[in-house]
């Protein structure tokens, strides 16, 4: 496996301020894992053991950030690869690299393995077309893999391992890596609805720019459509910022602000700037 192809596990650095909405997600992931990494012993011997969930939705709805979150929130390392980047034309290899990525998960105790596009990864068995068989090879490597975290006798927090895989076909998936004691709990992740859910994503979205006063996002999220996935609604905020920096620069060109009084607290949204944002509103979701 190429370096560049498996980053080190490291904690994130993305807080649960930084996600809007999800809520309900955010209080049942914690309980889940949050148990298992401070009280081991109390898993010591149970024969209760889950391996990881599975977070499933269409794209940019969030399950890459929370999976982040969790794991800066509990001070895990966090590892994260996409299905695809493991899988390798040579015979052998793609099991080599899922057993690396376990390697160096655990290695890095406790950790959280971020699976996402396991539907790559783990199709369902025999569905593999031409590969010839390669991918039961990996799916089997992988389920094995999966098996080893949950089977520690001795689990605590040195070598505590979480799977999170994540997917947006769950139904591609092979079946058995959602058996009990495996990913056995899955969690939709979709799309925000209603102003409250909007807003609510909007202004952890905006919590890194100054707002001027009157701007009210929950006018923003009105104007938006019913449904919006969370990378949706970074564009709108994105394009916000981009207004906002043009209109510096155009300041600066007019001589009316000195370049030298600029600073990253001079990007202040406004009203206008958001509504630039909601006119280019391009939907991902429908
Ligand atoms: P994919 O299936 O493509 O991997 P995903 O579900 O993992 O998508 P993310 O990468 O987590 O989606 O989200 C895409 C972007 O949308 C994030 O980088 C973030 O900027 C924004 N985003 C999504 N959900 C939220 C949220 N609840 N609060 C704030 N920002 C969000």
């Amino acid at each position: 496996l190429q370096s560049q192809h498996l980053d080190a596990p490291k904690i994130p650095k993305v807080y649960w301020d930084d996600i809007g909405g999800l809520d309900k997600l955010k209080k049942e992931l914690l309980k889940t894992i949050e148990f298992p990494i401070k009280y081991p012993h109390l898993f010591k011997n149970s024969t209760l053991k889950r391996s990881g969930i599975l977070l499933y939705g269409p794209p940019g709805c969030g399950k890459t950030l929370v999976a982040k979150a969790v794991s800066t929130e509990l001070n895990v390392s966090f590892l994260s690869v996409k299905g695809p980047e493991l899988l390798n034309m040579y015979i052998g290899q793609s099991e080599e690299n899922v057993r690396k990525v376990f390697e160096s998960a655990r290695a890095s105790s406790p950790c959280i393995v971020f699976l996402d596009e396991l539907d790559a990864l783990a199709p369902r068995r025999g569905a593999a077309g031409d590969s010839g068989g390669a991918s039961d090879r990996v799916v089997s490597q992988l389920l094995a893999e999966v098996d080893g975290v949950t089977s520690g006798e001795d689990a605590d927090t040195s070598n505590f391992v979480f799977i999170m895989g994540a997917t947006n076909r769950p139904d591609l998936l092979e079946q058995s890596l959602l058996r009990p004691g495996r990913l056995d709990k899955l969690i939709y992740v979709g799309p925000y609805t209603g102003t409250q859910e909007k807003t609510s994503v909007l202004k952890a979205l905006c919590r890194s720019y100054k707002l001027r006063p009157e701007v009210n996002l929950m006018n923003v999220a009105e104007a938006l459509p019913e449904r919006c996935t969370g990378a949706d609604l970074m564009q709108v905020v994105s394009t916000a910022r981009s207004a906002a920096v043009r209109g510096l620069v155009d300041k600066i060109k007019s001589g009316s602000l000195k370049e030298s009084d600029l600073s990253p607290d001079s990007v202040v949204l406004g009203v206008s700037e958001l509504w630039q944002g909601v006119e280019s509103f391009r939907p991902s979701v429908t």
